[in-house]
């Protein structure tokens, strides 16, 4: 297959699918989309080595819905035809809006099933009729356990991001959900990386795949605009609020190592003035989708979210992503900053180092093969936190930050300068200013003050050792109370 340049009307869509595609407003298919659509339009099995932001969803929605679309089953509730497999909710949502989106020309349905909700709006959906099941494991099986999914006349079986399937723990349950499939139907598996228990399940239910591959993380990742900046682990809230009064952050995701950071870090910042929320696995799902749409409509501005919570979201135009925390895993670091800089668009990725995660930004830097730029003159630098095997890189050298985009942090404006006024008004408890101008920043002297609370909250207890600076900004509620469960499926 030659990788020229092809429009979506050379791949031979019906036409509901091409309009669709244009009213989404994608021009050209992406590389995953040009190599995949055409091999399962010929109805051949397929097993994709791509992640999220690649357009692998269109890539195996828009062949499935051709199939569906080509052949009608006949009057009567609609059988399941097509079932896709995800491993988390929020994933398992956002194909399912990928399918409503590109199927709307299409008379079909789709329907999306997981756990964590009540069951019985899913069963009475599953009784009215679906072409297309999106779903988690977990909450299928049960379903079907209890009678109320026939998976007799499926045809074609999606299997997104089995890695992660594998990470947790669902290799057994997918086992089980293929034997009880039909035998004769068109069989897909993505998976971002191809371990050997994910190669070993792909060829127990793959026929003769085509395999596609399309641009590693690492290559993903020198779209992004990437850097790294210095502080002690009490100032990064203040860098990253620094930080969010850039005008050019219009929507932020900030990963955090655990859940009780990204609720604390969430309060701090709706404290500060942001509109923003959490999102982890402790949110109950209601608390978790209204995150997810405040943040998609625009009205949260910063989604605070860990690695799982977060694994698969697909907002469009997230401009900033800010590791507040470095994964310990470096390959998260690449996930994470994957979620901007989606389907061929520029991003920002901007991580903070504290003097404990030094080996981490090691660990990352080895995997994606190159420095990360190092910002060293800004209020919080903290010089402890900078590995010592080479001179920053904003000193010269390859990936000198001038002239690429740089928030104005050291700028004493708006939010920022209020705050640095307030704590000087108030200093926090237990806790005394503390001046953090490194080097240069050119006489910036007491405008570089830093509020710093120097009693650690280390895992323990919450609200002790906060500092003392109350604004009274609130304006909406964040993503605070954990509400009630329950709730209906997207
Ligand atoms: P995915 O990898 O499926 O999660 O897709 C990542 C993002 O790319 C989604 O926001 C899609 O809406 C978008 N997308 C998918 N295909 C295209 C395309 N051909 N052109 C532009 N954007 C696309």
């Amino acid at each position: 297959m030659s990788p020229n340049p092809v429009s979506f009307a050379d791949l031979a869509l019906v036409e509901p699918l091409r309009r669709a595609v244009a009213d989404e407003g994608y021009a050209h298919p992406t590389p995953i989309q040009r190599q995949a659509i055409p091999v399962l339009l010929e109805g051949r099995d397929l097993l994709g080595v791509a992640q999220t932001g690649t357009g692998k969803t269109a890539a195996f929605a828009l062949p499935v819905l051709h199939h569906l679309a080509a052949a009608r089953p006949g009057p009567g509730k609609r059988p399941i035809r097509a079932l896709v497999l995800s491993p988390t909710r929020e994933l398992a949502a956002q194909i399912h809006e990928r399918f409503t989106a590109y199927g709307q020309h299409l008379r079909l349905n789709s329907l999306v099933i997981f756990g964590g909700v009540k069951q019985h709006a899913q069963v009475k959906a599953l009784h009215s009729g679906t072409d297309v099941l999106v779903a988690t494991p977990g909450r299928l099986l049960d379903l079907h356990q209890q009678g109320h999914v026939d998976f007799s006349r499926v045809e074609y079986f999606v299997l997104d991001e089995a890695d992660r399937m594998l990470d947790m723990g669902f290799i057994h349950d997918i086992r089980k959900v293929l034997a009880v499939l039909p035998p004769k139907r068109q069989n897909l598996l993505f998976s971002a990386t191809m371990p050997p228990p994910i190669a070993k399940l792909a060829r127990s239910f793959l026929h003769e795949p085509v395999r596609v591959e399309v641009t590693p993380p690492a290559t993903t990742v020198e779209r992004i605009e990437q850097s790294m900046w210095f502080c002690e682990r009490n100032d990064k809230r203040h860098l990253l609020a620094a930080l969010l009064e850039d005008p050019e952050v219009d929507r932020a995701l900030v990963f955090t190592r655990t859940k009780h950071g990204a609720n604390r870090l969430t309060k701090q910042l709706t404290t500060d003035g942001f509109e923003a929320a959490a999102i982890h696995g402790n949110k109950s799902q209601n608390a978790r989708v209204r995150a997810l749409e405040g943040f998609r409509e625009g009205s949260v501005k910063v989604l605070v979210a860990t690695d799982v919570a977060a694994r698969g979201i697909d907002v469009e135009g997230v401009s900033h992503v800010f590791n507040y925390d470095l994964p310990n895993e470096p390959e998260s670091y690449v996930h994470r900053i994957g979620r901007t800089g989606r389907a061929g668009r520029a991003g920002i990725a901007i991580a903070f180092c504290d003097p404990t995660e030094i080996e981490y930004l090691q660990d990352i830097e080895k995997l994606i093969g190159e420095p990360i730029d190092r910002i060293i003159d800004h209020p919080w630098h903290c010089a402890a936190a900078v590995p010592s095997d080479r001179r920053p890189a904003h000193q010269g050298g390859k990936g000198a930050h001038q002239g690429r985009h740089r928030p104005p942090v050291d700028a004493p404006r708006g939010r920022s300068a209020e705050r640095r006024e307030a704590a000087a008004d108030a200093p926090a408890e237990g806790g005394q200013q503390r001046r953090r101008s490194r080097r240069g920043g050119g006489g910036r002297g007491d405008e570089a003050t830093a509020p710093t609370p120097s009693t650690h909250a280390a895992a323990g207890g919450e609200g002790g050792a906060q500092p003392a600076r109350r604004r009274r900004r609130r304006r909406r509620g964040g993503g605070g109370g954990g509400g009630g469960g329950g709730g209906a499926p997207t």
